[in-house]
């Protein structure tokens, strides 16, 4: 993407045809990674189906039930071949990635709950004591807590592979930390504060070996990179619509078939259904099965219009430009003294953003000093506390690009740095 085609595709965004101003200046978005703005086509998208078709989804014998039903089950079907899911069947809807891990953790606490078996007598669920669920320290909140409660409620130990003095962990770390009661591996895709790229293929192989589920968190690398969970081997996956140019109030998760099928609901109620007698209930497949209640179909429609936007533009064209946004902030960050960067120290093995503390200063001062200058960043310990503990800090300051990103927004961030450290008077000479 050159720059005529980065001011195209800025065009395509109210935000950013429009931004928001501080002190007669556009701010400059660089919270991506927290939520992403989106392109007009997916707010047209969504008030399209509610101005015009919007009807109560796989409810009903009507032709509008039906018209309604095809957009929603459309929308699957996009996101499924944006993911490489191999069916549409794999793909199911929750509220958000968090959501969506909670499924997959709660689901399997189901199934230990009962029989400790699966709902298709699957023994893949069976979890406890001297089983073992793995994890690794720099996990977002919502790809740990899930699995603390699972591990307290069925007896198995919660073990983590600790990160370096960058926050970072290897394969190496890895195959050190899986062992024959290794049940479950679950890890971030790219994580949020680091922005490590895992070794997806070659952990899955891993885990397959010594007969563990693995769980990716994949909320920051489907809204920057092309990603096939098929051939990545991957078990489940999760994410969410509104890093992804998507609306919020939708997230994915992505399973193989088998095991989804083997997956008890976590939630039940209306429209998951075969059979319900005053005793019991018998549920459908997937991915009805754990879609309880009314679904939000105008969301799952902004995300289907999302998934063809990102398609259009090709997530190899924009994993290209983002890639080399995120070199010049690295190499920014890197040549500021006093600016100490997380995770890998350089572009390699990073995907679209960055975090520093800088000596001297908290990084709600230095957020505060980047507010005031329109340049807009997440400061705080970014849902990953354990992580940041490891690094010995409580929080940083992180930068986050996209597609729409520009040379421009990033170094007004460098600058705005630099402009903190000479306001509270911590300039670092190095
Ligand atoms: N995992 C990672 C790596 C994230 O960055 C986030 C969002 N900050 C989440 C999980 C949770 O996403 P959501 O809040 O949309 O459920």
């Amino acid at each position: 993407l050159n720059g005529a085609e980065v001011a195209e595709l800025r065009a395509a965004f109210p935000y950013f045809a429009t931004p928001p101003e501080v002190d007669g200046r556009a701010v400059a978005y660089l919270d991506a990674a927290a939520t992403s703005q989106r392109p007009a086509r997916v707010l047209d998208a969504e008030r399209s189906f509610l101005e015009h078709a919007n009807a109560a989804v796989h409810r009903g014998t009507s032709q509008a039930v039906g018209t309604a039903t095809e957009l929603f089950e459309g929308a699957r079907a996009a996101v499924a071949g944006f993911v490489g899911a191999a069916a549409p069947e794999q793909i199911v809807f929750a509220e958000n990635a968090t959501d969506a891990l909670n499924l997959v953790a709660l689901g399997i606490a189901e199934a230990n709950a009962g029989t400790g078996l699966g709902v298709d007598g699957s023994e893949r669920y069976a979890l406890g004591a001297g089983d073992e669920i793995l994890v690794t320290e720099a996990e977002h909140h919502a790809n740990l807590i899930p699995w603390q409660r699972l591990a307290k409620k069925t007896g198995a130990a919660l073990r983590y592979i600790p990160v370096d003095e960058h926050g970072l962990w290897s394969l190496d770390d890895a195959r050190a930390a899986m062992n024959s009661r290794t049940r479950i591996f679950a890890f971030a895709h790219v994580s949020n504060v680091t922005g490590y790229l895992a070794p997806v293929a070659e952990l899955t192989a891993l885990a397959r070996a010594v007969g563990a589920i693995t769980v990716l968190d994949a909320c920051q690398s489907v809204p920057h990179l092309p990603v096939d969970f098929g051939e990545l081997g991957i078990d489940f996956a999760a994410f969410s619509g509104h890093k992804m140019l998507g609306p919020n109030g939708i997230g994915v998760l992505y399973g193989r078939p088998e095991l989804l099928a083997a997956l008890p609901p976590a939630r039940t109620g209306g429209s998951i259904i075969t059979k319900v007698t005053m005793e019991d209930a018998e549920f459908l497949p997937p991915p009805m099965r754990f879609e309880a209640g009314t679904q939000p179909v105008s969301q799952v429609v902004g995300l289907g219009a999302a998934v063809a936007f990102s398609t259009e533009v090709g997530m190899e064209r924009a994993a290209a430009r983002e890639h080399e946004l995120v070199e010049r902030l690295v190499d920014g960050i890197l040549a500021a003294p006093g600016i100490r960067l997380l995770g890998p120290q350089g572009v390699d093995g990073r995907v679209a953003l960055a975090a520093v503390s800088v000596d001297g200063l908290h990084a709600h001062d230095v957020g505060q000093f980047l507010d005031q200058q329109g340049v807009l960043v997440r400061v705080g310990h970014h849902c990953a506390q354990p992580l940041h503990r490891a690094l010995g800090m409580a929080s940083s300051t992180r930068a986050s690009v996209h597609l729409t990103t520009t040379e421009e927004e990033v170094d007004r961030f460098l600058d705005a740095l630099r402009g903190a450290q000479r306001y509270f008077g911590v300039e670092a000479t190095r």
